[in-house]
């Protein structure tokens, strides 16, 4: 049986001329070596599905499972093709033909889709890290999640104190002198796993006058998007948007979250045939800037004192040429502060494997893509690594831990903080 769902993406599948290019972007087929996970041999299994001479069941969707979504192969490909739409288009129609396991749907549809609900969801897995329940939870049979969870127990570091709340007005560092007004999105993964972040940013924020105001956002909707749920994404959008219709007259919106400010971003394109909120969508894309973005074009912040030590910094595929373009400002802040030596490093801007959840389901290839970013890492000798991202945060912690590379891992926020009180 054929997939006539994929048809409006024919033009773009047939563009693939077999070259083979995307072989040197490809941090998973470096790992696997298999023709199914490289951009061309998702091509062809696309090609193959359309053309009705490939089920999609789920052995395809299986093997479609391992691709990161990190567009390496693109920027290879001479046509320029997105392989990660396509993949996302395939795992959309596998999901619209079979439906997708109960807690995937219940997550996305009840949960992350609720800034209540998601809250307390959040706020109950902590309590259960904290007290060995997740530890429990992956020795039972889970229909896969429990693999999941064992995974995530490993490489998730300790959890910090509590997770910082949305809609939360009264820990938020006033500026001494109000140059802007913007709207702070809360990411997921920042605020219950790396609150400590949220508040390095806020501090950072009203030293560059800030008048901050903090969402009542839920999930930017970005992990169902890659699982394939669009349905369950828009629905996320939608709802964000309704709880963000005050901030679009603010100067910006922004995150430092690098996944959450270019889906964001991106929610003009998700809604685009949405009569209701294709406007409100493109508008707010329109707002939003990343965390380092902003600082550089607001270019307003208070003196920075001197750093000890070196750093290099990891670009999250979010924000890299691939995506957001925002690769500049980051370096240009880190170069900014006085005592840092800046050191580049090899392949800066390929994945690290963490990808929202890959490396919980994939961890053979999530390892492999790693031991390549630690090896590149290593190569530059620097004792800080920088990023800004969380998912990437927590999977560099764990290469620098698993390599015994004895170095920290900071979110470019948490060094803009640390440098900025050096200089009081
Ligand atoms: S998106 Fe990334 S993982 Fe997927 S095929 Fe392209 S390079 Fe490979
Ligand atoms: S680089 Fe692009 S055109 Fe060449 S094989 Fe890969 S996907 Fe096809």
């Amino acid at each position: 049986m054929a997939t006539p769902e994929l048809l409006p993406l024919f033009d773009t599948i047939a563009q693939c001329n077999r070259c083979g290019f995307c072989q040197a972007g490809c941090p998973v087929f470096r790992v696997s070596g298999q023709e199914h996970s490289l951009g061309r041999g998702r091509q062809s299994i696309a090609r193959s599905l359309i053309l009705g001479n490939m089920e999609l069941n789920a052995e395809v969707i299986e093997a479609l499972d391992d691709c990161l979504l990190c567009r390496g192969c693109t920027a290879h490909c001479f046509p320029g093709i997105r392989t990660d739409q396509i993949v996302t288009a395939m795992r959309h129609a596998y999901i619209k033909r079979h439906g997708q396991p109960t807690w995937r749907r219940l997550l996305f549809r009840k949960i992350l889709s609720d800034s209540g609900r998601l809250e307390s969801a959040g706020r109950m897995a902590l309590w259960a890290k904290r007290h060995g329940l997740s530890a429990l939870a992956s020795k039972v049979t889970l229909g896969g999640l429990d693999q999941q969870v064992k995974a995530a127990e490993m490489k998730l570091p300790p959890m910090a104190g509590l997770p910082f709340l949305r809609g939360d007005k009264a820990s938020v560092p006033q500026p001494k002198r109000r140059l802007h007004k913007v709207g702070y999105f809360v990411s997921c993964g920042l605020s219950f796993q790396y609150p400590e972040v949220v508040a390095a940013t806020l501090r950072v924020l009203a030293r560059h006058g800030c008048e901050t105001v903090v969402l009542d956002n839920t999930c930017c909707g970005r992990p169902a998007h890659a699982y394939g749920d669009l349905d369950s994404a828009r629905d996320i959008a939608r709802k964000n948007l309704d709880r963000m219709t005050e901030a679009l007259g603010y100067d910006a919106i922004l995150s430092e979250c690098g996944s959450c400010s270019s889906f964001l971003k991106e929610y003009g394109e998700l809604l685009k045939d949405d009569p209701t909120y294709a406007r409100k969508a493109e508008a707010l894309a329109a707002k939003v800037r990343s965390f380092s973005e902003f600082l550089v074009a607001a270019n307003t912040g208070d003196p920075l004192g001197a750093l000890a030590g070196s750093v290099t910094y990891h670009d999250p595929c979010h924000l890299s040429n691939r995506f957001s373009k925002v690769t500049a400002q980051p370096r240009a802040l880190l170069k900014a502060i006085p005592g840092l030596t800046y050191k580049e490093m090899p392949e800066a801007d390929w994945c690290c494997g963490a990808a929202g959840s890959y490396t919980f389901r994939h961890p053979t290839e999530a390892k492999g893509v790693l031991d390549r970013k630690m090896g590149n890492v290593a190569k530059t000798g620097a004792t800080i690594l920088a990023t800004e991202c969380p998912a990437c945060m927590m999977h560099l912690d764990y290469g620098v831990r698993d390599h015994g590379l004895g170095m920290q891992v900071r979110h470019l926020s948490q060094l803009l903080d640390d440098a900025h009180q050096a200089a009081d």
